[in-house]
């Protein structure tokens, strides 16, 4: 079975875009459609007709190209089942557990509220490859606009639970600020402070630190770290995985 390809590029102000190929049967799944010119335009430089949309959430940032790319395509629009009404276009809603092909490639969708309240992941186990959308980020977690922190710890927990070799692509180019907060909650953390060196010196070269990987994210991340017990003590929720997690989230909506 041959690999699939994914090519990713900026979109809008800190979006990312990401087309993903399958050679074999030629098919192409945008992930999410912050802008729809520059996703068609990237398409067309590949040779690629994009012949599906796999949305994450309702966001405009992440489903408002979805009727310009179908209109002109023609692409079949697979979305959360939780946001059915808020997805434009939508064609097919899926939820925990369904599966989507492209072409003899298969994701299966992962239940991820919390940023909003019907996110999804697709996760490609055959490639090691998630799409996660705005729920994790590299060294970050998105915000809980329509979650509570319990429902956000879930989902993080079912992102943690995959192959630690996964790589994980996310929306947002938000590193360099996630990692200047990480560093405030464990300024200790070998890992997170040789993960932020990087981090700087990747875009000090204006290049993108995305995708990352789960390994490298379970070592660093604050926010997949909440049932660690010297965090746990630090943010004054010993044993409280939740509540470490709940606390770590409002700093950050504070910092
Ligand atoms: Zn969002
Ligand atoms: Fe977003």
């Amino acid at each position: 079975m041959s690999a699939i390809e994914v090519h990713m590029f900026p979109c809008l102000s800190d979006n990312y875009g990401f087309l993903v190929h399958d050679p074999s049967s030629g098919e192409t799944a945008a992930i999410d459609t912050p802008d729809a010119d520059k996703i068609m335009a990237e398409a067309e430089a590949k040779g690629w007709t994009i012949t599906q949309i796999w949305n994450t959430h309702w966001h405009p940032d992440h489903a408002g190209g979805n009727q310009k790319i179908k209109d002109a395509t023609g692409c079949m629009i697979i979305g959360p089942a939780g946001e059915e009404e808020k997805i434009p276009g939508l064609d097919r809603a899926v939820c925990q557990d369904s599966l989507v092909n492209l072409g003899t490639h298969t994701a299966r969708v992962l239940d991820v509220p919390g940023h909003t309240s019907g996110h999804i992941a697709f996760y490609m186990e055959d490639q090691a490859t998630a799409f996660v959308g705005d729920t994790l980020f590299a060294l970050g977690c998105g915000r809980l606009f329509e979650g509570t922190p319990a429902q956000m710890w879930e989902s993080l927990s079912q992102i943690r639970a995959l192959p630690d070799n996964t790589t994980i692509y996310c929306a947002h180019e938000y590193t360099a600020a996630n990692a200047r907060f990480a560093l405030t909650i464990e300024p200790e953390n070998p890992e997170l402070q040789a993960y932020a060196d990087r981090v700087t010196e990747l875009r000090s070269r204006d290049e993108p630190t995305v995708p990352t990987t789960l390994r490298r994210e379970l070592e660093a991340n604050p926010f997949l770290r909440a049932d660690d017990p010297a965090l746990q003590t630090a943010m004054g929720h010993p044993g409280d995985a939740v509540e470490t997690f709940a606390e770590i989230r409002r700093r950050k909506d504070n910092f």
